[in-house]
């Protein structure tokens, strides 16, 4: 049987780790770690990492099946994914990945709210005049951004940069799959009652330069999920996944002061519960599917 310290590690982020299987396959290992205001709290969330997992998996099988997207999963349970990390971790096959954060909005949230109120565009694509934070787009829009060291903020390019990153074929190649993955999403996402606000994809290709979506899709990591009902712009939206923890962080009970540098206080166990809850609230809503059925 194998087990994690069989493969080499060969990156970890934030939350999730990369070993390497052979020379044309990965693991990516999500954890339960979660991260709030730019920092990784100390209290992992039960659950997450598989809720995760599963969610991306369900993405991946249908983004396939109703768009024939071609995508890096292999598989999620496979003699080669060991058992003390089996639910959580994914099979896939190894790209080159492109060095661009592949960003499609039909909202106007976060950065994009900020580089709007600052130019009235975002990445280089102008927008009309009078939208307000979290206001629906006229059409959804590709925002890519640079992939950043390690601790760094991603930062904002418009597509110029993307041509020069990739080559003009390369980049019309990933804006055209980024706003179609997305509007795609959008629309089932909406079906089962949850605005799809923005999310980022990570492309690579294969040996055969075939453009393959890569990392994780459509998880609440990579993606801004908000409720439909009670949907409205013109402020803020609370966060379908982090809501109580962001809430509690920044109430009175935590003692703790954002803009200082100290490292945010651990959670206490009724928001890490209601956290954990939404988690698999947001994967059950999406998928129709239970996560009482996935792989244990
Ligand atoms: P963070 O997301 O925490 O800011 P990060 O992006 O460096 O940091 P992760 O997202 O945890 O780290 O790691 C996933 C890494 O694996 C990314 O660098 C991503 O580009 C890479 N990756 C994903 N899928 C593949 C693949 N099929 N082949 C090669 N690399 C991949
Ligand atoms: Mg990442």
């Amino acid at each position: 049987m194998v087990t994690l310290a069989d493969y080499p590690k060969i990156a970890a982020g934030k939350v999730r780790e990369l070993y390497a299987v052979d020379d044309e396959h990965l693991l990516l290992v999500a954890s339960d770690r979660i991260s709030a205001f730019d920092h990784v709290l100390t209290t992992p969330i039960p659950d997450k990492g598989r809720v995760l997992t599963a969610m991306s998996v369900f993405w991946f099988e249908w983004l396939a099946r109703t768009a024939g997207v071609d995508h890096h999963m292999v598989a999620a349970d496979d003699g080669r994914i060991p058992a003390d990390v089996r639910g959580r971790a994914l099979l896939v096959r190894r790209l080159t990945m492109l060095q661009v954060e592949a960003v499609a909005r039909g909202y106007l949230a976060g950065s994009a709210f900020s580089d709007y109120q600052r130019a009235g565009s975002v990445c280089g694509v102008p927008l009309p005049d009078g939208l307000t934070q979290s206001a629906r787009l006229p059409e959804p829009i590709f925002t890519p951004a640079s992939k950043a060291p390690i601790g760094e903020h991603d930062e904002n390019i418009d597509f110029a940069a993307v041509q020069g990153k990739l080559g003009e074929r390369d980049a019309e190649r990933v804006r055209e799959a980024t706003l179609r993955i997305y509007s795609t999403a959008a629309e089932h996402a909406e079906r089962r009652g949850m605005i799809l606000a923005d999310t980022k994809f990570e492309f690579g290709l294969d040996a055969e330069h075939n453009l393959v979506l890569g990392d994780e899709v459509l998880t609440p990591d990579s993606s801004r999920y908000w409720p439909a009902d009670g949907y409205a712009p013109g402020k803020p939206q609370p966060a379908f996944d982090k809501q109580y923890v962001r809430d509690w962080l920044t109430s009175p009970a935590s003692g703790w002061d954002r803009a200082s540098d100290t490292p945010p206080p651990p959670l206490p166990d009724d928001v890490i519960r209601a956290t954990r809850d939404r988690y698999v609230q947001a994967y059950e809503l999406i998928t129709g599917l239970s996560m009482d059925d996935w792989i244990r």
